[in-house]
């Protein structure tokens, strides 16, 4: 897979994708990160990339050249232009499964005020990572970048993802390391007992009564089969 970060500000996202395992990845050869520094397509002595917004108001607005001169190679070399932006569709695991089945993704960070609204015809897709303002796109397309990266085959094993949050449809189950005591908190026992059956089946359960408690709304989706169902009627009626 190869990912280009169209940016103001190279440095700002220079750093995650050199370290841990999205880092790996790229020494792994399984991903190739190219970070492309708008500045370069900037207009004259100055190398301008932004101007004031026609029809007045507060703020600057990112100019369409720079944009265009940096994205139709992209675009020509086949890559899917995602934009960050507050307006877009929302980020779920979902869509980051969808975009982890892309080969090339191109992901444009805005700043200022915003983009001039033409650029938005360069564009495949947009997405946004949550209903606040952030002052530039480049920490979005890092957390789009890392949701996805993790989710291309070879790049964590897969029975690593398929138990997370939002995966299975559902909250993970809490997780527990030694030491088996720590102050007066105790893991719980059956997770000591060796019994696989019994460690699985506690788990759904606390997975279940978690995702009741704080996300009740994903249950309306979640693939649930008969047992789940008895588990939730013993949560709803205090009795587990
Ligand atoms: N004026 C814009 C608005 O009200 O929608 C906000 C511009 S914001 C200060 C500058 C840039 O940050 C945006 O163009 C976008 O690339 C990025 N950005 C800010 N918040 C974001 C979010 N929640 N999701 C994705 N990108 C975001």
């Amino acid at each position: 897979m190869r990912i280009d970060v169209v940016t103001l500000f190279p440095e700002l996202v220079a750093g995650p994708l050199g370290t841990s395992i999205i880092g790996r990845a790229a020494q792994a050869g399984t991903v190739e990160y190219r970070v492309h520094d708008l500045r370069e397509h900037g207009l004259g002595r100055h190398r301008s990339v932004d101007d004031y917004p026609y029809g007045g108001g507060a703020g600057m607005v990112m100019r369409p050249e720079p944009l265009f001169d940096a994205l139709e190679p992209l675009r020509a070399a086949g890559a899917h232009v995602v934009l960050l932006d507050p307006a877009g569709e929302r980020l779920t695991d979902a869509l980051a499964r969808e975009l982890a089945t892309i080969p090339h993704l191109a992901l444009v960070c805005g700043r200022y005020e915003g983009i001039d609204e033409r650029i938005r015809t360069l564009v495949d897709r947009e997405v946004s990572i949550g209903d606040y303002v952030l002052t530039g796109g480049e920490l979005p397309a890092l957390v789009l970048l890392d949701a996805v990266v993790r989710l291309v085959p070879g790049v964590i094993a897969e029975a690593s993802h398929k138990g997370d949050s939002f995966a299975s449809g559902l909250l993970e189950h809490p997780q527990y390391t030694r030491p088996e005591r720590f102050r007066d908190l105790e893991v719980p026992p059956v997770l000591l007992s060796g019994n696989h059956g019994e460690v699985d089946r506690w788990r759904r359960r606390e997975s279940l009564r978690r995702t009741l408690e704080r996300r009740p709304d994903l249950l309306d989706e979640a693939p649930l089969d008969d047992a789940d169902r008895r588990v939730l009627e013993e949560l709803r009626s205090g009795e587990a």
